[in-house]
């Protein structure tokens, strides 16, 4: 007898399978990665087939058969890497599977589907009608001399006649009418000039030797491709992929975001064409799906897209590419909160694909466990900008958001002319408000944050649920009219520099910008104006392949620093370096300004200096001192739930039972109370220690013995490697 094991897709966390169906003759096809409609209990759910097996543990009459198989179903690799998925996040069998499944699968609606449109065909009758062998109506004589012209087959809808027309002509036997399926096509965004293939330089031409011996598996697989904007990474990157097709192998080009970065795209589709496949989440879902199944079916070889497309499924991977690998958006924010560079890192060492991670301003991490290719200059041979640390602290802050030196030379270019990039951390206009009298602090009422103002919106509004309420002309507490309004978002920024620059055109890119115009949008503005100014949060700092960038400024350098975060450090020095990094490479040279409270920190001394491996070099003595990665694993575990003592009482039973299974020289810190949100308590536990399998271990049965015992309101969520 032949039994699928077939895992369900559901969500809930207490529910898991495999399950055990019998798959009658007409479902011999089934194999592992199919996706099955199956009946469970009442209901009728879709689930994967992870096992086939030729026996079960259930008597026979206790076994039921799928009711269906869809068409389109996962590969036995990917089937592999999502229950991988599910196990190393804490999670479950099942919402890793949701990762590699088809787009659009749901849980019992209808699975995705292609779509379909009529083709006709001219049949020999059809043209011996033509040629005068039986009477035609005008409508059917010039349906048919279409269907000629075209070379004997038209889509329906270009016959440009009735739909009655159409079917007399199919009953006649004069054409011939099948279904065939539409490709739903992602538009391409053009930007910027064709690319034509370049002649690499020397050290592109090493990096891409290396690359092609680690496809090869002449040499170790991983590689860490250091190098600043303007190096010449993505060639590298568009030769060693296209020494993968070659091979008869596809490749996997992961980036940010693809929003900000449309250029990416664009130069592999104009390098490598039609076999380039594009996955991420602003596509239709239709879209999403026949671009899904381009790369099943092998139409399409190489995939490029955000963290999902780490779950392409594609055959034979022979490379596998994380370009900006230092980016946070690499990390899932809801379970399972997986990590897209661990992710690849795994599905290239299964597939026996080289694995190239790059980057102007690695991970600390990679530098220290990689082995590492550089290209040490811009391929255009120009010097990167100086950086100017400007001091905030004491007078020079205290007058303006603006330090003088910063007014000064967005004076200069609103009368000069040219482009400039101003990066803020914060969006709205103002960062926090309170009372000149009682001291009181506006803070949203479901989250421990305080509230910003957004001018524009003419709101406060909580940056963490989008809690939103009027602007106060008097303080709630004691309805004094003193109310004071601290610090600089991007709103705010914006009107300072649009009244430093003159008559030069001001553009803000923040989320608030964006839900309006798209990033798309914003960007080509700036990037088709002769003179502007982009004031924008981080997004500003990333992607963006402006070549024409007289001035960068950062307006508060250290607001990231300030994180009680391990990664606070790595995270202000790539933001400082990657902004400077891709500025300054205008004919007439670049200007990078750094404002910050903390002009002496390492993070900005050596960001300003260009010196990643200096900073690396500091950071990564600072980590082994106190133990982080890479010389600890971290696993974070958090609880939440609306009642604060529920929260609080099942972190110390979870401590508790975390506790005795720990590995050997492994701490538990905990548990700690984190701000509350959206109206949940939450309480974390960190667990540390020297290598992650265990510590997962450790982590996965402590969660699944809290999951069955079902405490009401309080939820669970793991955090392998936290950000
Ligand atoms: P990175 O990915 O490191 O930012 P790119 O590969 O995008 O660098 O290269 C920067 C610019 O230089 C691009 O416009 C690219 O077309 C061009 N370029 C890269 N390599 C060469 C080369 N060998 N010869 C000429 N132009 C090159
Ligand atoms: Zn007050
Ligand atoms: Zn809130």
């Amino acid at each position: 007898m032949a039994i699928a094991k077939v895992e369900p897709l559901v969500t809930a966390r207490a529910l898991r399978g495999p399950f055990d169906y019998r798959l009658p003759e007409r479902l011999a096809d089934v194999s592992v990665g199919t996706i099955v409609r199956v009946p469970f209990g009442p209901r009728r759910i879709l689930g994967v087939v992870v096992e086939l097996a030729e026996r079960s543990e259930l008597p026979p009459e206790r076994l039921a058969e799928p009711i269906e198989a869809l068409e389109a179903g996962a590969t036995p690799e990917l089937v592999r890497l999502g229950l991988w998925v599910g196990r190393e996040y804490c999670s479950t069998p099942a919402r890793g599977l949701g990762l590699v499944v088809p787009p659009g699968t749901g849980g019992d609606g209808p699975g995705p589907r292609a779509a379909l449109e009529r083709h006709a065909a001219l049949t020999a009758e059809g043209r011996a009608a033509l040629d005068g062998g039986s009477r035609l109506g005008t409508q059917q004589r010039a349906a048919l001399q279409r269907l000629l012209k075209a070379g004997g087959a038209l889509a329906g809808t270009q016959l440009g006649v009735g739909s009655g027309t159409v079917r007399s002509l199919a009953a006649r036997g004069l054409i011939e009418l099948s279904s065939v399926e539409r490709r739903r096509r992602p538009a391409s965004v053009a930007v910027g000039a064709e690319h034509a293939p370049v002649r690499l330089t020397g050290a592109q031409e090493q990096a891409v030797a290396v690359a092609v011996e680690a496809i090869d598996g002449s040499r170790p697989r991983e590689l860490l491709l250091h190098g600043v904007t303007g190096s010449g990474k993505t060639e590298v990157y568009l030769a060693a992929a296209a020494a993968a097709l070659e091979r008869g192998r596809s490749a996997i080009v992961l980036v940010p975001e693809i929003g900000l970065t449309p250029q990416a795209l664009h130069r592999f589709r104009s390098r490598l064409g039609e076999r380039v496949a594009v996955l991420h989440s602003a596509l239709s879902a239709g879209e999403r799906f026949d671009e899904w199944r381009r790369l099943r079916r092998g139409e399409a070889t190489v995939c490029v897209g955000p963290r999902s497309a780490v779950f392409a499924p594609v055959s034979d991977l022979g490379l596998l590419v994380v370009d900006e690998e230092h980016d946070s958006s690499y990390k899932q924010e809801g379970d399972p909160r997986y990590d897209a560079r661990e992710v690849a890192r795994r599905r290239a060492q299964e597939a026996g694909a080289a694995f190239v991670l790059g980057s102007a301003t690695p991970r600390p991490e990679s530098w220290a466990t990689v082995e590492r290719l550089t290209l040490s200059e811009r391929v255009d041979g120009q010097a990167l900008p100086p950086v100017e640390v400007l001091d905030m602290r004491g007078a020079a802050g205290a007058a303006s958001p603006l330090h003088p030196r910063t007014r000064e030379e967005l004076a200069h270019l609103g009368a000069s002319g040219g482009k400039a990039i101003v990066m803020v951390n914060r969006r709205g206009y103002q960062v926090h408000l309170s009372c000149r009298v009682c001291g009181h602090v506006w803070r949203c009422p479901r989250c421990d944050v305080s509230l910003v103002l957004h001018r524009h919106a003419g709101s406060l509004r909580c940056h963490h649920c989008g809690h939103g309420e009027a602007i106060p002309s008097r303080c709630d507490e004691c309805a004094s009219v003193g109310v004071a309004h601290h610090g600089a978002g991007t709103e705010r920024v914006a009107e300072l520099v649009a009244a430093a620059v003159g008559d030069v055109p001001v553009m803000r890119l923040d989320t608030d910008t964006t839900a309006r115009h798209g990033h798309g949008d914003i960007l080509r503005r700036f990037g088709d104006a002769d003179a502007g100014v982009l004031v924008g949060t981080q997004m500003v700092g990333k992607g963006h392949d402006f070549p024409d960038i007289l001035l960068a400024v950062v307006v508060d350098a250290d607001a990231t620093l300030r994180f009680p975060n391990f990664r606070a450090e790595e995270r202000a020095f790539a933001l400082v370096a990657q902004l400077a990094g891709r500025s300054g490479r205008s004919a007439r040279g670049g200007t990078v300004l750094c404002q910050t409270l903390a002009p002496d920190a390492p993070a900005i001394v050596h960001a300003a200096r260009h010196d990643a491996p200096g900073f690396l070099a500091g950071e990564l003595e600072r980590r082994r001192a106190l133990g982080y990665p890479p010389f600890a694993s971290l696993v974070r575990i958090e609880l939440t739930s609306p009642d604060s003592d529920r929260a609080q009482s099942t972190a110390v039973s979870l401590a508790s039972v975390l506790e005795p299974t720990l590995p050997e020289g492994a701490t538990l810190l905990g548990p700690a109370p984190r701000f509350r949100l959206r109206g949940r308590h939450r309480r974390q536990v960190l667990l540390k220690g020297a290598e992650r399998g265990p510590l997962v271990a450790s982590a996965r049965s402590a969660v699944e013995e809290l999951t069955k015992r079902r405490i009401r309101d309080v939820s669970v969520s793991v955090d392998v490697d936290p950000a």
